[in-house]
């Protein structure tokens, strides 16, 4: 017998509502389902833009310039292209299955935007954007920007032709991700095809969760999960099993949890309230940078 991890819960989307003008997401955690800060430490927020067409425009939609502390974003793109511009001097431009993983730690200043070209043409757009929280002896290390472009990444191909997932932190089956990280973290982008089978092992405590971006899937042989929605597992166990119902994209989320107390304010995730005072004090100095819009 497969000692599997339980699925607590299978939540569908909360309501959408717009972050800036350009990215219309559910909030699954923490205030989707009012979720406790640390019940998928060290995952801090996840927002999903499920698919949505975008008209032509001439000015890209978006965020304009804001600050962030503490914690990294990590945005991950599905349809559409994204592009990022930070005070620490970054930016990049990410497509279908490639990753920004943006360490804003000590503070920087960015802008979130649909790129250019795709804002011109239009299109269909889907992305995730986690907050991954940092200890605390690590928060106000330098600010730092990964690119991680999925052609980089270590690849798992199942057997019989059955599909391919992209490793973007931590291993599976002896694959290894590209992205580093501050804390132990499993981070994958699984394309299952119909009727195969994926199994995932996972240390009993890391907090874990399954966003399903495509298609469905049965968990664990028995709970089945649809597009959109976001299955979240307990902390027992040690393995997960996904068969694809149809052809199926997932994303699997699984960390080490901070055991540090969380004051999140706005864009600031510090262990104290005296750290988000802090926080204003040292944007309001100038300490985080200067960014145009
Ligand atoms: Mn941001």
């Amino acid at each position: 017998m497969a000692n599997f991890k339980p699925v607590q819960q299978i939540l569908p989307p909360p309501a959408a509502h717009m972050v800036g003008d350009g990215f219309r997401v559910h909030n699954f955690f923490p205030s989707g389902y009012n979720m406790d800060l640390k019940r998928m430490s060290p995952f801090v927020m996840l927002d999903y833009a499920s698919k949505v067409e975008f008209p032509p425009t001439k000015t890209p939609r978006g965020v304009g310039v804001h600050p962030h502390r503490g914690f990294e974003t990590v945005t991950i793109a599905y349809h559409g292209k994204v592009s990022h511009h930070d005070s620490a001097g970054n930016s990049g431009t990410i497509a279908e299955g490639d990753v920004q993983w943006m360490t804003a730690a000590s503070g920087v200043l960015h802008k979130e935007y649909h790129e250019k070209e795709f804002s011109e043409k239009g299109g269909m757009f889907q992305m995730v954007q986690l907050w991954v929280n940092l200890p605390a002896k690590d928060k106000m290390s330098t600010p730092k920007y990964q690119a991680l472009t999925h052609d980089k990444m270590g690849k798992y191909l199942l057997p019989n032709n059955g599909g391919e997932v992209d490793i973007i932190a931590g291993q599976l089956h002896g694959a290894k991700g590209s992205a580093s990280t501050f804390t132990p973290i499993e981070m994958y982008n699984a394309r299952l095809k119909k009727g195969s089978t994926l199994e995932i092992n996972l240390p009993t405590n890391y907090n874990t969760g399954i966003l399903i971006i495509e298609g469905s899937a049965k968990i664990n042989e028995d709970k089945i999960a649809t597009a959109d929605h976001f299955v979240l597992f307990e902390n027992k166990g040690t393995s997960i099993l996904v068969e694809a119902l149809e052809d199926a994209k997932i994303l699997v989320l699984s960390g080490e949890p901070i055991n540090e107390p969380v004051f999140p304010y706005g864009p600031f995730v510090m262990n104290t309230r005296e750290e988000i005072v802090q926080a204003f004090e040292d944007l309001n100095a100038g300490k985080f940078g200067v960014l145009e819009d």
